[in-house]
Parts: structure tokens; sequence; C-alpha cells
């Protein structure tokens, strides 16, 4: 059972309870993205049975008829074992959703996986005409050309900050070039980008960045953070009629995506020492 004070950041260890927590999001005007936790499979056995655990949560979302997708990640369904694996496995996730009408995300992970995310994600997104989108990540240096092959692809892309700890040959280091790239990519997107930025960042500064983007190119855009994350802001957003979307982990292998939450922020290990001591 997950303790309470994980519950702040995790929606449940089932894909009935992930359900039922974006039913709730969905009557404050969220959306929900439903990422079932895992880990690095090196062999197929692990990744097909959570790719197996995908399929049948995009049955779940589309039967309970809530404003919901999922979120994948790579190496999850089996980038480790073999790049065929991995796009076997995505392959089966992506029809199975576009079946149902429920949009596949796919996380991106670090630098050595970036070419094989994104051939995936470019083949799937012509093949489903637009029902695939991908994250790619302002901290790395590639990304201003990926979003220029990105531009002519069906389907949506989340920009965020980039959370890989990446070596300084690949990836800028320090976070006020992160943020000034970030800015740029941000207004590239809008600028090119038909179906839509989605600006995966809790940062108040890029929120409204995005709202001035939006207001200037006409884009339409979307607002991704995570679950436990600024949900106060969140649900404000989503009441001033923005298109906002909670990432929202869940399942037993919960324990690490906490522990990571709580030690990323002062704020968040305040909150579980508070839940713990009951102040
Ligand atoms: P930061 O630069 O960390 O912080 C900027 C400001 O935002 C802070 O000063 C504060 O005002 C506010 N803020 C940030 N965090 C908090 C908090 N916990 N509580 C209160 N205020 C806060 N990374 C990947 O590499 N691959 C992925 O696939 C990926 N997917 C993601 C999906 C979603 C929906 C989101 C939200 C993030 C994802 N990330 C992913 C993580 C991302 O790369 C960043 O590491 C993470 O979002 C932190 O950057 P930030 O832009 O939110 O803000």
């Amino acid at each position: 059972m997950i303790p309470p004070i994980a519950n702040k950041f995790v929606a449940g260890e089932t894909a009935e309870s992930a359900v039922s927590h974006v039913e709730s999001l969905n009557r404050d005007g969220v959306s929900g993205i439903l990422n079932l936790l895992g880990e690095h499979y090196s062999d197929r056995r692990g990744a097909d049975a959570d790719a197996e655990a995908y399929v049948s949560l995009v049955r779940d979302v589309a039967a309970a008829d809530i404003d919901g997708c999922i979120s994948v990640k790579p190496s999850q369904i089996g980038i480790d074992a073999s790049d065929g694996v991995f796009r076997e496995n995505l392959d089966r996730i992506v029809e199975a959703a576009s079946e149902e009408d429920i949009f596949v995300w796919v996380d991106m992970e670090d630098h050595t996986t970036t070419d094989v995310t994104l051939d995936a994600v470019c083949d799937l997104g012509h093949e489903t005409d637009g029902n695939v989108g991908v994250c790619v990540q302002a901290n790395l240096k590639r990304t201003p050309d990926d979003l220029e092959r990105l531009a002519s692809v069906p389907g949506k892309v989340r920009l965020v900050k980039g959370a890989y700890n990446e070596p300084a040959s690949v990836a800028h280091k320090k976070k006020a070039t992160v943020d000034e790239v970030y800015r740029e990519l941000l207004e590239y997107m809008f600028a090119e980008f038909d179906d839509g930025v989605a600006v995966g960042s809790h940062d108040p500064a890029m929120l409204s960045y995005a709202r001035e983007l939006h207001d200037q190119y006409g884009t339409p855009y979307e607002v991704q953070m995570l679950m436990g994350v600024r949900e106060d802001a969140q649900r404000e957003l989503a009441a001033e009629g923005v298109d906002v979307w909670q990432y929202a982990p869940y399942g037993d292998k919960w324990f690490q995506y906490f522990y990571r939450r709580v030690r990323e922020r002062k704020e968040n290990a305040l909150f579980a020492l508070r839940a713990v001591v009951g102040v």
C-alpha cells in the first residue's frame, strides 16, 4: 500500500486508482497523462509485460471515457534490451491506443536513446496522423535540429528543460543557459508547429512566456505539470481556460519516484517531514 505521504505524487498502485484520479482531475478542468512507473529492463520479459499493461490501461482509459492519455518511457518497454524490442512494444501500444483514440506520449530519457526514440516517433506520427507525441529537452545541444525535424511530423511535442545529468559535450550545464535556450525553443515551436505546443514546466516565467507567444502566434498550446507540484496553479490555469494536463504516475514501483520528488526540492522534503511528524 502507498503511504499517504506518497499519494501526493503518485496516483495509486493500480490502473483503477489511476483512472479514478483522472476522473477527479477532470472535475477541476484538468486532464490526465498516466504513466505506469517502471524500470530499465535489459531483457524483454519485463518490457513486454509493461507494454501489455499499457495496452490494458489504454482500454481502461477509453472505457472510463475520461480526458486522459498515456506517457511511456522507452527504457520501460525495452530500449535497453534492443532497439527492435522497444519498437515492437511501442508499435503495439500505439496501435491499441489509436484504435481507442487515446493519445500516446513518449518520454525522453538520456541522450544515448534520443535517435532511436525520435526515429520511432517520427514514423508513428506519420502512420497515425499525429496520435503520438514526444518530449524534447532544452538542455541538449541537439534539440534545435530535432525540433526542425519534428516540425514536419504530425503530432505534438512537449518541451522540458531536461532531467538527466548529461555530459557537457552534448548538453548545456548552466541553469541560466538552459532557461535561455528553453525560451528560444519555445518561440521556435510557437512559430513553426501546427499541431500545438506542450509546455512541460512548472516555471512561472516559462508559463507566462508561453502565454505571450500564444497571443502573438495564435498557436494552440497546453501546459503539462507533474502530480503533486504546483497543483493550485494547475487548477487556476485550467479555470482561466488554459489546456492543462497533469502527468500522474502510478504503479507498485512508486518508491523510487517518490524519493526523487522529495529530494529535488526543499518544499517537498518539508511536506514529507510534516506528514511523518503530523504537523
Ligand atoms: P525548474 O527550472 O526546476 O524550476 C523553475 C521554477 O519553477 C522554480 O523556481 C519554481 O518557481 C517552479 N517550480 C519548479 N518545481 C517546483 C516544485 N516542485 N514546487 C514548486 N515550484 C516549483 N524530463 C526529461 O528529461 N524527460 C521527460 O520525458 C520529461 N517529462 C516531463 C513531463 C512533465 C509533464 C514535466 C512537468 C516534466 C518532465 N520532465 C522530463 C522534467 C523536466 O525536464 C524538468 O526536470 C522539470 O520539469 C523541472 O524543470 P521546471 O521547468 O519544471 O522548473
